[in-house]
């Protein structure tokens, strides 16, 4: 019984162990109340005199020795000064629910590291029950969270799901401050409306209190950024700008591989395998791989000079002027411009559009670290394709929050895992 908490005013009575052809079925700790303390109003918790008591309930405790346990008790009715007679406080449960803090959040810190159709399987209980528990835990935490600090800010859109409808996206708002990564606020579809509902959840201290914003060239967000934290400095993010760049390069390979291939030429066979190699870091391609590449930059096709490109871009991110930074744009706007290949044209084109918020990079000096949005949209993915058992929206938001939220945790739930 060491495992258990002690309840002020309440006595556990006794425990029973139920068995069912010898084998341990469940296990029941009956509570009583303490004689000499007054039970307290669930309103006000105020002590209050009993009036009578009601049947006996119960609530899921956290499994002893792997065998489901439970309390079993009968509430007092309490008659309150202010509030009449109303049920009295219950310690252990919030009154309405049939699980136990404690349970909950068990079942919710298991929940992150086991998928929660696997916490229900493992500690027999059913799955609206696991969610229940993390939505409680999740919704504790939001409300008692601190948001002092946050400095950097990152907003991203998420892919989820099937389709490329509007409510196929999420929009992300991380804390990507060195001190602290996590996950602020998600919400449905990338509009600027989305954008201004997270911001506005996370209240105007917050906004106000921004030093930095990292964001991609979404018009939407950029619009909402400038008109609400203008204050801040507002860097795009390295990431997206690199995907930029190698959706146009696979663009030119496809389109290259598919006009050879229709003129019967062999050299179409050589773009074939070559899209991984292509997208990679060139300095991180080795062994075979890098043979062909060579062979490719070698042989002046429309592939190789996009290739080309991307790879001089990443000369930008080492300049520490702006003033050179911006000359080498400049630079490579002008050689993409002439490439006579259109996506790369397009990109050039976009950069050249947002070249005040490129080179914000430069006047960050550092203090934004190029992988952290990257990183935590990594997580993310691992979440909502984990999600696959997520039957809702809501639920696997509340899961995003539940793994990548940092939220505070309730204390009187004392830890068993
Ligand atoms: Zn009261």
């Amino acid at each position: 019984m060491n495992r258990v908490q002690r309840f002020v005013g309440f006595i556990y009575q006794e425990v029973q162990m139920h068995s069912r052809k010898d084998k341990p079925d469940c296990i029941e700790i009956r509570i009583r109340p303490h004689g000499g303390i007054l039970g307290r109003c669930s309103q006000c918790q105020r002590p209050a005199p009993g009036y009578d008591r009601l049947p006996e309930r119960l609530w899921l405790f956290v499994p002893l020795w792997g065998i489901p346990t439970y309390f079993r008790y009968a509430p007092r009715r309490v008659e309150c000064v202010e509030h009449g007679v109303v049920v009295e406080h219950i310690p252990w449960s919030d009154g309405k629910r049939p699980v136990t803090y404690a349970m909950m959040g068990f079942l919710a810190r298991w929940a992150r590291r086991l998928s929660w159709r696997e916490t229900a399987q493992v500690f027999q209980t059913s799955w609206e029950a696991v969610y229940r528990s993390v939505e409680w835990f999740v919704q504790w935490g939001l409300a008692n969270r601190a948001l002092q600090q946050v400095e950097s800010m990152g907003v991203d859109e998420i892919h989820w799901g099937h389709g490329l409808r509007a409510d196929n996206f999420l929009t992300v708002i991380y804390q990507i401050d060195a001190h602290c990564r996590r996950l602020l606020w998600v919400g449905k579809r990338r509009s600027e409306t989305t954008l201004r509902r997270g911001l506005k959840a996370l209240g105007p201290e917050v906004v106000k209190g921004l030093r930095f914003v990292c964001s991609d060239m979404w018009k939407p967000y950029l619009n909402v950024i400038a008109a609400e934290a203008g204050q801040a400095l507002h860097v795009l993010d390295r990431f997206h700008i690199t995907t930029h760049l190698n959706q146009a390069v696979d663009q030119v390979r496809r389109s290259e591989c598919s006009r050879l291939r229709a003129a019967g030429k062999a050299r179409a066979q050589r773009l074939k395998h070559l899209r991984w190699s292509l997208l990679r870091r060139g300095s991180r391609v080795r062994g075979r791989a890098r043979q062909k590449l060579d062979a490719l930059v070698a042989s002046k096709m429309a592939t190789a000079r996009a290739w080309e490109l991307k790879e001089t871009f990443f000369h930008f991110w080492h300049y520490k002027s702006v003033l050179w930074a911006g000359a080498f744009l400049d630079y490579w706007c002008y050689r993409a411009m002439r490439s006579r290949l259109d996506p790369l044209k397009k990109v050039a084109r976009m950069l050249r559009a947002h070249e005040e918020l490129l080179l914000n990079w430069f006047r960050a000096k550092g203090e934004i670290s190029a992988g952290t949005v990257e990183g935590l949209n990594n997580k993310i993915r691992v979440v909502t394709r984990r999600s696959y058992g997520f039957r809702t929206y809501e639920a696997m938001e509340i899961a995003l929050y539940h793994t990548l939220g940092r939220l505070p945790e309730p204390e009187s739930t004392h830890r068993f895992c």
